[in-house]
């Protein structure tokens, strides 16, 4: 039972990977940050260090995995984006040209 719930977990897990990845990637190879809050990502980072706090006293380590995960996906996160602070891919440029284009 233990077994079954961990991997259960650890498909969260993976899932949770899987929704960084491709945001990371566009980050990285597009250097655009669009739609990226610095602050909302900042604060999920601290929650994220808290929950890894609670995880190792808990000894929970699904839970401690998961947010080692957010972490650093968050931290990485944040550093590109600051380093692309206000920088947009063509593609998200068209986005926003049609947005104002129809409000
Ligand atoms: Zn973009």
């Amino acid at each position: 039972m233990a077994n079954l719930l961990s991997m259960i977990g650890y498909i969260g897990t993976g899932l949770v990977i899987g929704a960084y990845a491709p945001q990371i990637w566009h980050l990285w190879t597009e250097h655009c940050s669009a739609g990226i809050s610095e602050r909302a990502y900042a604060l999920w980072a601290l929650a994220a260090a808290v929950f890894l706090g609670h995880s190792f006293m808990i000894g929970d380590a699904v839970f401690m995995v998961t947010q080692l995960v957010n972490l650093v996906a968050m931290a990485i996160i944040l550093v590109i984006a600051r380093r692309f602070r206000n920088q947009i891919c063509a593609a998200h440029a068209r986005q926003l040209h049609v947005r104002e284009w129809f409000c």
